[in-house]
Protein backbone atom coordinates (compact mmCIF):
# COMPACT_ATOMS: atom_id res chain seq x y z
CA UNK A 1 0.00 0.00 0.00
CA UNK A 2 3.06 2.60 1.53
CA UNK A 3 4.95 1.53 -2.04
CA UNK A 4 1.31 2.42 -4.30
CA UNK A 5 0.94 5.79 -2.74
CA UNK A 6 4.98 6.62 -3.25
CA UNK A 7 4.11 5.62 -7.38
CA UNK A 8 1.05 7.87 -7.20
CA UNK A 9 2.87 10.74 -5.72
CA UNK A 10 6.03 10.54 -8.62
CA UNK A 11 3.21 9.69 -11.46
CA UNK A 12 1.63 13.38 -10.65
CA UNK A 13 5.24 14.40 -9.78
CA UNK A 14 5.87 13.84 -13.45
CA UNK A 15 2.41 15.12 -14.99
CA UNK A 16 2.89 18.43 -13.73
CA UNK A 17 6.63 18.09 -15.24
CA UNK A 18 5.49 17.88 -18.62
CA UNK A 19 2.34 20.05 -18.28
CA UNK A 20 3.86 22.59 -20.66
CA UNK A 21 3.38 19.77 -23.96
CA UNK A 22 0.48 20.94 -25.69
CA UNK A 23 -3.40 20.22 -24.50
CA UNK A 24 -3.29 16.64 -26.66
CA UNK A 25 0.24 15.24 -25.70
CA UNK A 26 -1.36 16.25 -21.72
CA UNK A 27 -4.69 14.28 -22.26
CA UNK A 28 -2.55 11.15 -23.50
CA UNK A 29 -0.41 11.56 -20.21
CA UNK A 30 -3.46 11.83 -17.87
CA UNK A 31 -4.93 8.67 -19.23
CA UNK A 32 -1.70 6.62 -19.07
CA UNK A 33 -1.42 8.20 -15.00
CA UNK A 34 -5.26 6.94 -14.51
CA UNK A 35 -4.68 3.66 -15.85
CA UNK A 36 -0.93 3.87 -13.66
CA UNK A 37 -3.27 4.30 -10.80
CA UNK A 38 -6.19 1.57 -11.57
CA UNK A 39 -2.95 -1.03 -12.32
CA UNK A 40 -2.19 -0.05 -8.82
CA UNK A 41 -5.15 -0.38 -7.22
CA UNK A 42 -5.62 -3.54 -9.00
CA UNK A 43 -2.55 -4.31 -7.13
CA UNK A 44 -3.83 -4.27 -3.95
CA UNK A 45 -6.68 -6.18 -4.71
CA UNK A 46 -4.59 -8.89 -5.70
CA UNK A 47 -3.29 -8.37 -2.10
CA UNK A 48 -6.43 -8.52 -0.39
CA UNK A 49 -7.61 -11.19 -2.37
CA UNK A 50 -4.27 -13.50 -1.37
CA UNK A 51 -5.04 -12.40 2.17
CA UNK A 52 -8.22 -13.90 2.13
CA UNK A 53 -6.58 -17.18 0.52
CA UNK A 54 -4.18 -16.53 3.77
CA UNK A 55 -6.43 -17.14 6.01
CA UNK A 56 -8.49 -19.79 3.99
CA UNK A 57 -5.17 -22.09 4.45
CA UNK A 58 -5.22 -21.32 8.01
CA UNK A 59 -8.78 -22.65 8.36
CA UNK A 60 -8.03 -25.85 6.31
CA UNK A 61 -4.71 -26.56 8.77
CA UNK A 62 -6.91 -25.80 11.99
CA UNK A 63 -9.29 -28.52 10.43
CA UNK A 64 -6.32 -30.68 9.40
CA UNK A 65 -5.17 -30.49 13.35
CA UNK A 66 -8.91 -31.70 14.27
CA UNK A 67 -8.60 -34.45 12.01
CA UNK A 68 -4.90 -35.33 13.43
CA UNK A 69 -6.59 -36.21 17.24
CA UNK A 70 -9.43 -37.74 15.86
CA UNK A 71 -6.81 -40.03 13.88
CA UNK A 72 -4.86 -40.17 17.25
CA UNK A 73 -7.43 -40.70 19.95
CA UNK A 74 -7.44 -43.83 21.62
CA UNK A 75 -10.47 -45.39 20.54
CA UNK A 76 -12.55 -44.79 17.37
CA UNK A 77 -14.39 -41.31 17.53
CA UNK A 78 -18.16 -43.33 17.02
CA UNK A 79 -17.23 -44.62 20.48
CA UNK A 80 -17.05 -41.15 21.97
CA UNK A 81 -20.08 -40.83 23.82
CA UNK A 82 -19.87 -39.12 27.54
CA UNK A 83 -17.91 -40.77 30.19
CA UNK A 84 -18.02 -39.75 33.82
CA UNK A 85 -15.05 -39.69 36.54
CA UNK A 86 -16.77 -39.71 39.79
CA UNK A 87 -14.21 -39.02 42.97
CA UNK A 88 -16.71 -39.41 45.74
CA UNK A 89 -16.70 -37.62 49.08
CA UNK A 90 -16.52 -40.49 51.50
CA UNK A 91 -14.71 -38.88 54.31
CA UNK A 92 -11.29 -39.75 55.46
CA UNK A 93 -10.88 -42.35 52.70
CA UNK A 94 -10.89 -43.13 48.85
CA UNK A 95 -13.51 -44.18 46.30
CA UNK A 96 -14.01 -42.86 42.30
CA UNK A 97 -16.27 -44.17 40.04
CA UNK A 98 -15.79 -44.87 36.60
CA UNK A 99 -18.92 -44.93 33.85
CA UNK A 100 -18.10 -45.28 29.89
CA UNK A 101 -20.70 -44.55 27.40
CA UNK A 102 -21.67 -47.83 27.40
CA UNK A 103 -22.49 -47.93 30.93
CA UNK A 104 -19.11 -50.17 31.33
CA UNK A 105 -18.43 -49.27 35.14
CA UNK A 106 -15.58 -49.61 37.04
CA UNK A 107 -15.11 -48.99 41.15
CA UNK A 108 -11.46 -47.78 42.00
CA UNK A 109 -11.71 -48.43 45.89
CA UNK A 110 -14.81 -48.43 48.56
CA UNK A 111 -14.46 -45.62 50.93
CA UNK A 112 -13.42 -46.51 54.70
CA UNK A 113 -14.95 -49.41 56.88
CA UNK A 114 -17.00 -47.60 59.30
CA UNK A 115 -19.10 -45.03 57.28
CA UNK A 116 -21.70 -46.63 54.31
CA UNK A 117 -21.41 -43.26 52.05
CA UNK A 118 -20.62 -45.34 49.04
CA UNK A 119 -23.40 -47.17 49.09
CA UNK A 120 -26.04 -43.89 48.83
CA UNK A 121 -23.51 -42.38 46.35
CA UNK A 122 -23.45 -45.36 44.15
CA UNK A 123 -27.58 -45.83 44.35
CA UNK A 124 -27.14 -41.76 43.33
CA UNK A 125 -25.39 -42.66 39.79
CA UNK A 126 -27.98 -45.44 39.15
CA UNK A 127 -24.71 -47.71 39.31
CA UNK A 128 -26.94 -51.53 39.02
CA UNK A 129 -23.57 -53.26 38.67
CA UNK A 130 -19.70 -52.86 38.41
CA UNK A 131 -17.36 -54.55 35.56
CA UNK A 132 -14.04 -54.22 37.51
CA UNK A 133 -13.61 -53.45 41.35
CA UNK A 134 -9.80 -51.66 41.59
CA UNK A 135 -9.00 -52.11 45.24
CA UNK A 136 -5.81 -50.23 45.34
CA UNK A 137 -4.39 -51.53 48.48
CA UNK A 138 -5.31 -53.47 51.74
CA UNK A 139 -6.11 -50.54 53.63
CA UNK A 140 -9.30 -49.97 55.32
CA UNK A 141 -9.73 -46.24 54.39
CA UNK A 142 -9.81 -47.89 50.47
CA UNK A 143 -11.51 -51.24 51.34
CA UNK A 144 -13.49 -50.58 53.86
CA UNK A 145 -16.99 -51.56 52.14
CA UNK A 146 -15.24 -53.62 49.59
CA UNK A 147 -16.99 -56.30 51.09
CA UNK A 148 -20.16 -55.65 50.77
CA UNK A 149 -19.86 -54.29 47.63
CA UNK A 150 -18.49 -57.65 46.41
CA UNK A 151 -21.39 -59.67 47.59
CA UNK A 152 -24.12 -56.73 46.54
CA UNK A 153 -22.81 -56.11 42.95
CA UNK A 154 -21.08 -58.85 41.89
CA UNK A 155 -17.65 -57.76 40.11
CA UNK A 156 -16.83 -59.31 36.72
CA UNK A 157 -13.29 -58.90 37.59
CA UNK A 158 -11.69 -57.70 41.15
CA UNK A 159 -7.90 -56.55 40.45
CA UNK A 160 -5.66 -56.51 43.72
CA UNK A 161 -1.94 -55.92 44.11
CA UNK A 162 -1.39 -59.30 46.35
CA UNK A 163 -0.62 -57.43 49.71
CA UNK A 164 -1.88 -58.81 52.26
CA UNK A 165 -3.27 -57.34 55.97
CA UNK A 166 -3.84 -58.37 59.01
CA UNK A 167 -6.35 -56.73 60.01
CA UNK A 168 -10.09 -58.10 60.20
CA UNK A 169 -11.37 -55.95 57.54
CA UNK A 170 -8.76 -57.12 54.61
CA UNK A 171 -9.67 -60.52 56.37
CA UNK A 172 -13.38 -60.22 55.55
CA UNK A 173 -12.91 -58.93 51.72
CA UNK A 174 -11.05 -61.51 50.87
CA UNK A 175 -13.67 -63.80 51.95
CA UNK A 176 -15.70 -62.62 49.59
CA UNK A 177 -13.76 -62.47 47.17
CA UNK A 178 -13.30 -66.42 47.63
CA UNK A 179 -16.53 -66.98 48.22
CA UNK A 180 -17.69 -65.01 44.92
CA UNK A 181 -15.84 -67.35 42.56
CA UNK A 182 -14.44 -64.04 40.69
CA UNK A 183 -11.06 -64.58 42.38
CA UNK A 184 -8.92 -61.66 42.20
CA UNK A 185 -6.69 -60.88 39.32
CA UNK A 186 -2.90 -58.93 39.59
CA UNK A 187 -2.25 -56.98 36.54
CA UNK A 188 0.93 -56.36 35.14
CA UNK A 189 3.61 -53.45 35.02
CA UNK A 190 3.57 -51.92 31.43
CA UNK A 191 0.51 -53.64 30.02
CA UNK A 192 -2.61 -52.08 28.41
CA UNK A 193 -6.06 -53.35 29.32
CA UNK A 194 -9.11 -52.45 27.53
CA UNK A 195 -12.05 -52.40 29.91
CA UNK A 196 -14.99 -50.86 27.60
CA UNK A 197 -14.31 -47.88 25.82
CA UNK A 198 -11.06 -47.25 28.78
CA UNK A 199 -7.34 -48.41 28.44
CA UNK A 200 -5.84 -48.82 31.93
CA UNK A 201 -1.58 -48.84 32.03
CA UNK A 202 -0.32 -50.06 35.63
CA UNK A 203 2.84 -48.31 36.14
CA UNK A 204 3.57 -49.77 39.55
CA UNK A 205 2.66 -52.22 42.35
CA UNK A 206 3.42 -53.93 45.36
CA UNK A 207 6.71 -55.86 45.22
CA UNK A 208 5.79 -57.56 47.87
CA UNK A 209 7.53 -55.55 50.78
CA UNK A 210 4.63 -55.00 52.68
CA UNK A 211 4.92 -50.89 52.59
CA UNK A 212 1.47 -50.79 51.80
CA UNK A 213 1.11 -47.20 50.69
CA UNK A 214 4.07 -47.42 48.74
CA UNK A 215 2.48 -50.96 46.98
CA UNK A 216 -0.47 -49.11 45.73
CA UNK A 217 -1.62 -49.98 41.97
CA UNK A 218 -0.72 -46.96 40.40
CA UNK A 219 -1.97 -46.48 36.96
CA UNK A 220 -3.18 -44.28 33.83
CA UNK A 221 -6.84 -44.69 32.99
CA UNK A 222 -7.57 -43.55 29.43
CA UNK A 223 -10.97 -42.07 27.22
CA UNK A 224 -10.09 -40.86 24.33
CA UNK A 225 -7.45 -38.35 24.81
CA UNK A 226 -8.39 -37.53 28.31
CA UNK A 227 -5.73 -38.97 31.08
CA UNK A 228 -6.56 -39.47 34.78
CA UNK A 229 -3.60 -40.91 37.20
CA UNK A 230 -4.55 -42.89 39.68
CA UNK A 231 -1.86 -43.46 42.43
CA UNK A 232 -3.64 -44.62 45.48
CA UNK A 233 -1.46 -44.18 48.53
CA UNK A 234 2.25 -44.08 47.11
CA UNK A 235 4.62 -42.03 48.79
CA UNK A 236 8.14 -40.80 48.19
CA UNK A 237 9.56 -44.20 47.32
CA UNK A 238 7.09 -45.21 44.87
CA UNK A 239 6.92 -41.91 43.42
CA UNK A 240 10.50 -42.55 42.70
CA UNK A 241 10.27 -45.58 41.23
CA UNK A 242 7.55 -44.51 38.65
CA UNK A 243 9.73 -41.74 37.25
CA UNK A 244 12.72 -45.00 37.30
CA UNK A 245 10.48 -47.18 35.40
CA UNK A 246 10.21 -45.04 32.38
CA UNK A 247 6.16 -44.63 31.30
CA UNK A 248 5.64 -40.95 32.62
CA UNK A 249 3.34 -39.03 30.58
CA UNK A 250 1.31 -35.69 30.43
CA UNK A 251 -1.76 -36.27 32.57
CA UNK A 252 -4.83 -34.16 32.13
CA UNK A 253 -5.80 -35.02 35.82
CA UNK A 254 -4.14 -36.49 38.97
CA UNK A 255 -5.73 -38.22 41.79
CA UNK A 256 -3.60 -36.98 44.43
CA UNK A 257 -1.44 -39.41 46.09
CA UNK A 258 -2.15 -40.77 49.86
CA UNK A 259 -4.89 -37.85 50.80
CA UNK A 260 -2.24 -34.57 49.74
CA UNK A 261 0.07 -35.83 52.73
CA UNK A 262 3.42 -33.85 52.80
CA UNK A 263 4.77 -37.52 52.32
CA UNK A 264 3.85 -37.68 48.49
CA UNK A 265 3.15 -35.39 45.59
CA UNK A 266 6.82 -33.97 45.12
CA UNK A 267 7.95 -31.85 42.90
CA UNK A 268 10.64 -34.07 41.33
CA UNK A 269 7.40 -36.37 40.39
CA UNK A 270 4.83 -33.43 39.95
CA UNK A 271 6.29 -31.85 37.20
CA UNK A 272 7.10 -35.00 35.22
CA UNK A 273 3.09 -35.42 34.90
CA UNK A 274 1.84 -31.93 34.84
CA UNK A 275 -1.74 -32.51 35.43
CA UNK A 276 -3.80 -29.80 34.55
CA UNK A 277 -6.56 -30.73 37.65
CA UNK A 278 -5.25 -32.72 40.57
CA UNK A 279 -8.12 -33.80 43.16
CA UNK A 280 -7.25 -35.59 46.39
CA UNK A 281 -9.91 -37.27 49.13
CA UNK A 282 -10.11 -36.06 52.42
CA UNK A 283 -12.53 -35.65 55.18
CA UNK A 284 -12.78 -31.75 56.74
CA UNK A 285 -10.77 -31.40 59.98
CA UNK A 286 -9.60 -35.07 59.78
CA UNK A 287 -7.07 -36.22 62.30
CA UNK A 288 -4.11 -36.55 59.86
CA UNK A 289 -4.71 -33.19 58.98
CA UNK A 290 -4.85 -33.89 55.27
CA UNK A 291 -4.29 -31.88 52.74
CA UNK A 292 -0.99 -30.86 54.22
CA UNK A 293 0.42 -27.23 53.35
CA UNK A 294 3.41 -28.99 51.83
CA UNK A 295 2.20 -30.76 49.02
CA UNK A 296 -0.54 -27.96 48.57
CA UNK A 297 1.75 -25.56 47.51
CA UNK A 298 3.50 -27.92 45.67
CA UNK A 299 0.39 -28.86 43.87
CA UNK A 300 -0.85 -25.67 43.14
CA UNK A 301 2.81 -24.67 41.52
CA UNK A 302 1.87 -27.23 38.61
CA UNK A 303 -2.18 -27.79 38.74
CA UNK A 304 -3.93 -24.87 37.09
CA UNK A 305 -6.77 -26.27 39.68
CA UNK A 306 -6.54 -27.81 43.16
CA UNK A 307 -10.21 -29.82 43.90
CA UNK A 308 -10.33 -31.55 47.21
CA UNK A 309 -13.44 -33.67 49.02
CA UNK A 310 -13.14 -32.08 52.58
CA UNK A 311 -13.40 -28.64 50.44
CA UNK A 312 -15.82 -29.64 47.12
CA UNK A 313 -17.64 -32.06 48.18
CA UNK A 314 -18.08 -34.89 45.22
CA UNK A 315 -16.08 -34.28 42.22
CA UNK A 316 -17.18 -35.17 38.83
CA UNK A 317 -15.37 -35.26 35.74
CA UNK A 318 -17.81 -35.12 32.50
CA UNK A 319 -15.87 -36.15 29.46
CA UNK A 320 -16.51 -36.56 25.81
CA UNK A 321 -12.65 -37.72 24.89
CA UNK A 322 -11.03 -34.40 24.02
CA UNK A 323 -12.64 -32.18 26.50
CA UNK A 324 -14.01 -32.24 30.04
CA UNK A 325 -15.87 -30.40 31.95
CA UNK A 326 -15.19 -30.97 36.18
CA UNK A 327 -18.67 -30.17 38.29
CA UNK A 328 -18.04 -30.17 42.16
CA UNK A 329 -20.66 -30.50 44.54
CA UNK A 330 -20.00 -27.60 46.78
CA UNK A 331 -19.46 -24.52 44.63
CA UNK A 332 -20.70 -22.49 42.23
CA UNK A 333 -17.72 -23.28 39.98
CA UNK A 334 -17.82 -24.89 36.84
CA UNK A 335 -15.18 -25.19 34.64
CA UNK A 336 -14.47 -26.14 31.01
CA UNK A 337 -10.83 -27.66 30.26
CA UNK A 338 -9.14 -28.28 27.22
CA UNK A 339 -8.14 -32.15 27.34
CA UNK A 340 -4.78 -30.46 25.75
CA UNK A 341 -2.86 -27.58 27.05
CA UNK A 342 0.11 -26.44 24.91
ZN1 LIG B 1 -5.57 -43.89 52.33
ZN1 LIG C 1 -2.97 -46.42 52.73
Amino acid sequence: MVSFEILLMQLIYLFYMISGVRSNYRTFILILLLSAAFVGSAGNLTNAASLTRASDTEEVEQSDLENKREVTAAVKSDELANAKFVFFDVGQGNSTLIVGPNKEVILIDTGRYDNYLIFKLLKQEEVEKIDLLILTHPHADHIGNAESIIQSYAPQEIWMNGDKHTSHVFERVMNAVHESKTGYHVPSIGKSYKIGAFTLKLLHSSCGSNDLNNGSMAFYLSYGQVTIFFTGDIEKAAEQAIINGGLVQRVDILQVPHHASSDSSHDFFLRRFNPSVAIYSAAEMNSYGHPHKEALTRLKKVAKKVYGTDMNGTIKIMTNGVNYEVVVERSEERKVMPSKII
